[in-house]
């Protein structure tokens, strides 16, 4: 079968690969939709910190927010999967640890992460494995495009659902990227009034069109502002944002860090204790998966709008250098659809 393998910093290329075959307990999904976000861009050139820690190693089989059809199941057991359109999750945790014990696999120390961590290959290639443990049904009435946005969708819902947002809330959401945007969606949904800050007027453009209230340069936000809203979800890469979400939060507020800067990023804690501000971390999509599989099977949420194109396993190296196609709509996502040539 056909897979996009980085072979090293900045240099991919679709290879002829060995058939996957499922294991007792795994699932060989046909893979019919992959989104490419900025983590696969950090691998890709070699800038993401797992390469520094010995986590992740050229070569790479990308690819961690899809969807597809099971077409084989590795045990007996498993053969009702077969047929049913599927995403599933990223972090494939041991399931013996405590971390696991406890329900918080997403952070076990000895996990996989499909297409990242520790060589489970991505779903950016023709088939692909998952654990059925870690398998997640998805109703045939949701979009293809819906269906591959699951992982981020449950990675936005997170972020909303730690901001406790009560209906009339006024949120920020700092950054206009796909976590963004999708976080606003899900803040929208729950009656809140949305905020989004970012650079690129496109984007901006877009969240209006999704129903946001007030969008914002971030140069303005950062112009004296304080103590402004309820909540402020930071989900842009600037090492800046961390600090300034604590100075537009409002006293009692909460500050929820789900973006990640590639330098540190430097918060006063003392900013945070004298307004007694709450202050969450989010890494993972892993227990918000279900609930944004729900949004978008109610129509709660219709993330389609943040996909701006979809293209062939060919060209997601010239993705990763951030070209895009001529007939490329204004959203930040890229889809890949592994079937085309
Ligand atoms: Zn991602
Ligand atoms: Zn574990």
């Amino acid at each position: 079968m056909r897979a996009l393998v980085v072979t090293s910093p900045r240099n991919a290329e679709v290879q002829e690969v060995p058939e996957p075959i499922a294991a007792p307990g795994q699932l060989l999904i046909d893979v019919e939709r992959v989104g490419i976000c900025g983590t696969d861009v950090e691998l890709y050139t070699g800038e993401m910190a797992y390469h520094e820690q010995g986590h992740t190693h050229f070569p790479l089989r990308l690819g961690h927010e899809w969807a597809g059809r099971v077409v084989a199941a590795g045990s007996p057991d498993d053969e009702s999967w077969v047929g049913t359109r599927v995403t599933g999750d990223t972090m494939l945790g041991c399931g013996h640890c405590d971390v696991c014990q406890t329900g918080h696999h997403h952070v076990c120390p000895h996990r996989f992460e499909v297409g990242i961590r520790d060589g489970w290959a991505g779903a950016l290639a023709e088939r692909m494995l998952i654990p059925t443990r870690f398998a997640y049904a998805i109703p045939d009435h949701v979009s293809l495009t819906a269906a591959a946005l699951v992982e981020p969708g449950g990675n936005s819902l997170r972020a909303v659902r730690a901001a406790a947002l009560e209906p009339g809330h006024r949120v920020l959401v700092l950054g206009s990227g796909t976590i963004g945007l999708l976080a606003a969606q899900f803040a929208l949904a729950e009656g809140a009034e949305v905020h989004v800050g970012g650079v690129r007027e496109g984007s901006l453009a877009l969240a209006r069109t999704l129903g946001v209230q007030h969008t914002w340069h971030l140069d303005d936000l950062a112009d004296g502002r304080a103590n402004e809203f309820d909540a402020v979800i930071e989900a842009t890469s600037n090492d800046r944002m961390p600090a300034l979400s604590v100075q537009l939060t409002k006293p009692a507020g909460r500050v929820v860090y789900i973006g990640l800067s590639s330098t540190p990023s430097l918060v006063d804690t003392r900013d945070i204790a004298l307004k007694d501000v709450t202050a969450v971390g989010i890494l993972s999509a892993s227990p918000g998966l279900a609930g944004a599989i729900a949004s978008f099977a109610s129509g709660a949420v219709v993330p389609d709008p943040v996909v701006s194109e979809v293209v062939s396993l060919a060209e997601v190296p010239s993705r990763f250098e951030g070209q895009r196609g001529v007939d490329a709509r204004p959203g930040p996502k890229v889809h890949v659809d592994p079937s085309l040539a």
